[in-house]
């Protein structure tokens, strides 16, 4: 199966750490050719000095911190992330650069955090408030990284066009499911069917409402099925992921007008250039709830997770997982599969269990782009 889901190396290429690409293409020089022991020991010259600058700049902050008069403990939450420092907002809205304690770990949007507020207007985060759920990004070095934390939405958005192949669409409700997060489905740009058309669509992603799955069909064109889709949002943190060109930009302008004016108001407020890297963002939402977003965060995929995880993410499969014959049943052409037997019984779309079967294959082969 090809879709588009980028490939882990696409993913990284998000975040273009400069030091990383610079000893990238350090260690490819040095592929290419022998260095001469001059060579050698300028690059780790280069390292060592990196490396006491890092300490000196660690140093730094820390006597910062110990100089000032730090205020007492409040709660917060992390709106933007940038590496060394986050911005966090307190409970009535205002926001607060802050640097972060030595060995904190690393607070990511969405984290609740523990702060004071420094003499000097900024403040300091002093603990990271255990995780409901985390988003992760895998690295191509098989390593993870939290993206984005205490999600409790997923609005996996779809449109007329371009269409998303069913088995597409599956992966990234797996993805969710298997965060722990029932996720909901947008189709966007309604606004582009003939009449009658939208009646067939909806029937060909009945196999979705069936299981339990809202779908919310919406216009950013015409505002059709925004008060539906602010409805599915309210009260919660949530993400708005899918392939590109579905309209996920064109919907978060939409529920947040002031987006862009928001964005700029958080670096005025933080003292930080607009164009800071960060790693996502946290919006709140008119009324109640809150959206994370990032070019991270929409390329949202399927991680490598192992294949017994896959089958409970298949919401519907789960009163059946156990009662086949064989406890090691791949559901395949087994004598006695449960989950065939619901199949033949309508209690399960064979679409979904074919989906299945595309997810676990390509987790067993490992292609890239494909987990
Ligand atoms: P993203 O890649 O998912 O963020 O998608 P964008 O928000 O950038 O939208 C991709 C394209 O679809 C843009 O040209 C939008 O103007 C267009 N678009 C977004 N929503 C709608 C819609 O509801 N109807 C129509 N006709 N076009 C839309
Ligand atoms: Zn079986």
């Amino acid at each position: 199966m090809k879709t588009a889901t980028p490939s882990p190396a696409s993913l990284l290429s998000f975040y273009p750490s400069r030091c990383s690409t610079l000893e990238r293409s350090e260690i490819r020089h040095m592929a290419k050719r022998r260095l001469t022991r001059r060579q050698s020991w300028r690059i780790e010259k280069i390292q060592q000095e990196r490396q006491a600058r890092a300490q000196r700049r660690e140093a730094h902050v820390e006597t910062l911190l110990e100089d000032e008069h730090l205020g007492p403990e409040q709660e917060g939450r992390v709106v933007a992330s940038y590496g060394a420092s986050v911005d966090v907002e307190d409970p009535a809205g205002g926001l607060h650069r802050c640097h972060l304690r030595q060995h904190l770990g690393t607070p990511v949007c969405g984290d609740h955090v523990a702060w004071q507020v420094g003499s000097r207007g900024n403040g300091v985060v002093v603990a990271i408030r255990s995780r409901r759920s985390a988003l992760i990004r895998e690295m191509p070095d098989g390593g993870e990284r939290p993206i984005a934390a205490n999600l409790d939405r997923v609005g996996v958005v779809i449109a007329t066009r371009p269409t998303t192949p069913m088995g597409l669409i599956d992966r990234y409700l797996v993805a969710a499911e298997h965060l722990g997060i029932h996720p909901f489905l947008v189709l966007n740009k309604i606004d582009l069917l003939e009449p009658g058309e939208l009646a067939e669509l909806e029937e060909s992603l009945a196999v979705y409402s069936r299981i339990g799955y809202e779908l919310i069909p919406a216009s950013t064109v015409t505002a059709h099925g925004l008060d539906a889709l602010r409805a599915a949002l309210g009260g919660h943190t949530s993400v708005l992921v899918g392939q590109s060109g579905v309209g996920k930009s064109s919907l978060i302008n939409c529920l947040i007008p002031s987006v862009e004016a928001r964005t700029a108001a958080l670096s005025e407020a933080t003292g930080k250039g607009m164009h800071t890297t960060t790693t996502a963002r946290l919006y709140r939402l008119p009324g109640d709830g809150s959206l994370i977003d990032s070019p991270g965060v929409r390329e949202f995929a399927l991680g490598h997770i192992p294949a017994a995880e896959v089958g409970p993410a298949f919401i519907e499969f789960r009163p059946f997982l156990g009662h086949c014959r064989f406890r090691d049943c791949a559901h395949r052409d087994e004598p006695g599969c449960a989950l065939r037997g619901a199949v033949d019984s309508d209690a399960i779309d064979p679409r979904r269990l074919a989906s299945y079967h595309r997810i676990v294959d390509s987790l067993a082969g490992g292609e890239p782009g494909q987990r």
